[in-house]
């Protein structure tokens, strides 16, 4: 007989986007000839930076001629990418990360989730709560948690980002191994300063513990004071691996390229207690089970490092932060706490109610979709997420519509 693995069976189901879908198709159905401007997603809406495009037009001529076709590719990806990824977000920074520390992937939600498969069964882990929810699901699936009860799995250590700590949070007071951490974060849009990053890597050091930091918002960072990347911080490389990705970077959503570095020196530990370099191990995972990003993808993605992809990718980047500061100057005008959305793509705003009813008044009054912060853990209720990515014309209109219904 072949029985399931009952880990999934712990799952709770995900309530969140098919929630806010049946609210709106019921609103739509209700209202035919009122128009919705979504401002819940956090897809990017804009096209491909021409110089990715032009990249990718090349690469596809060059996969019709035998003379220039390429096959399997490196599983960790071509190195003609991975040298342009440690040269311009990291050595360009004067961060220590060399290219075959770069392992290319088709998207930092497959890696955040595979990478796990690395460590013991038995490791403690803690997810920040509110919470990219890949960190926790998939921890689920590998049993590591207990069932779910009010919003929280037994066996999960949850790092509370609340108001108090500016959404940053504090080090763990429980015996933990690994540690998923997300700066510029998604939903709060909070960021972590130099001595917060600093904090945690000490912390890992002393406990023998691993940082998994998810910078997938990176290029959302503007304030200089900012670290774009965990090996900022001296000593990161041996307790973090970090994630980035080319989707809301540069628009690569459909497209998928991201990346995840693992430092050579970066450890883990047997349980003997001897380290065990990281490296080697997710090599031995990716090239196993992964057989690369297309040629034609990591070309367009290796076209964001040139002269023309940088200022494409900024002028895509400027203007969902211009957004950004659009909707967080707006709430913040009409009286809301925000947090967010001058480093990040995100506003998070306590709307001082329910999450739910907060989202079904902007719905009913204003025709405008956020995304209740109560579907992303415990501490995101009362509050909502609203997203930069749209349209100019559709986020002045929905600010100006949420300033309508609130008068
Ligand atoms: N990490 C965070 C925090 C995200 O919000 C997302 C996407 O929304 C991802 C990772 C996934 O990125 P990718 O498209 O590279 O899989």
């Amino acid at each position: 007989m072949i029985t399931i693995n009952t880990n999934y069976t712990k799952l709770k189901a995900s309530y969140l986007f098919s929630d806010i879908a049946r609210r709106v198709a019921d609103f739509t159905k209700a209202h035919p000839h009122k128009s919705i401007i979504r401002l819940g997603i956090g897809d990017v809406t804009r096209a491909l930076p021409d110089a990715c495009i032009q990249a990718f037009h090349g690469a596809v001529d060059e996969m019709a001629r035998d003379a220039t076709f390429r096959g399997y590719g490196p599983e960790q990806g071509y190195d003609f990418l991975r040298e342009k990824i440690a040269a311009g977000d990291f050595q360009s920074r004067g961060v220590d990360i060399a290219a075959d520390e770069i392992f290319v992937s088709d998207g930092s939600k497959c890696d955040t989730g595979n990478i796990q498969e690395l460590f013991a069964l038995d490791a403690a882990i803690a997810v920040p709560d509110p919470v990219y929810p890949v960190y926790v699901d998939t921890n689920v699936m590998a049993g590591r948690t207990g069932v779910n009860e009010n919003d929280r799995y037994s066996g999960l250590c949850y790092l509370e980002s609340t108001e108090q700590n500016g959404f940053v949070p504090d080090l763990p007071c429980e015996p933990v191994d690994l540690v998923y951490l997300c700066f510029p974060n998604n939903p709060t849009g909070a960021t972590a300063t130099r001595e917060q990053l600093a904090a945690w890597v000490a912390w890992a050091h002393e406990h023998r513990a691993l940082l998994l930091f998810d910078a997938a918002y990176e290029r959302f960072i503007r304030d200089p004071a900012i670290p774009h990347s965990i090996y900022e911080i001296e000593g990161a490389r041996e307790v973090a691996v970090e994630f980035r990705s080319f989707s809301k970077t540069a628009g690569f959503t459909g497209a998928r390229c991201a990346f995840t570095v693992v430092p050579r020196n970066c450890r883990a530990f047997t349980p003997g207690g001897a380290a065990q370099m990281l490296h080697p191990l997710w090599l031995r995972r990716q090239s196993t089970k992964f057989n690369g990003v297309s040629y034609p993808v990591q070309r367009a993605a290796a076209a964001v490092y040139s002269p023309q992809g940088q200022a494409q990718v900024d002028g895509l980047v400027d203007g969902y932060l211009e957004n950004a500061r659009i909707i967080r100057e707006k709430m913040c005008n009409l009286g809301f706490a925000c947090t967010g959305g001058d480093n990040s793509p995100y506003i998070w705003i306590n709307t001082r109610q329910d999450s739910w009813a907060f989202f079904d008044m902007l719905l009913d009054k204003a025709g405008v979709v956020c995304t209740p912060g109560a579907g992303f853990g415990r501490c995101g209720q009362g509050y909502i997420r609203i997203s930069a990515f749209n349209s100019r014309d559709n986020v002045e209109q929905a600010m100006e519509r949420i300033s309508d219904a609130l008068a």
